[in-house]
């Protein structure tokens, strides 16, 4: 289970559903979360079964297009403007 909220821009109103951490812990495993320039958006990228990972460390690229991407998260500011963002609401995902 993981705790996943919607953030938006307050500069360009950008929206986003994402976590506030650099990981999501599955049960199959870690996911990094990536934004992804080519895709325009947040993508999550398999990292492993390790707890213990460090995603930040990892070179990720996306699962869609192969582009190599970076961890983001939400207190990075707006992928599109670098704008704060702001919680919109919560969101319990299983
Ligand atoms: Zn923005
Ligand atoms: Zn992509």
């Amino acid at each position: 289970m993981a705790v996943l909220r919607e953030f938006k821009c307050k500069q360009c109103g950008y929206a986003v559903v994402a976590s506030t951490t650099p990981y999501v812990v599955l049960l199959s495993g870690v996911d990094a979360q990536c934004y992804c320039e080519k895709c325009d958006k947040i993508v999550k990228v398999t990292a492993g079964e390790n707890y213990q990972i460090d995603v930040t460390r990892l070179n990720l690229s996306c699962e869609t297009c192969g582009t190599p991407v970076k961890v983001w998260t939400p207190d990075m500011g707006c992928p599109k403007c670098g704008g704060g963002m702001k919680i919109v609401e919560s969101i319990i995902h299983f």
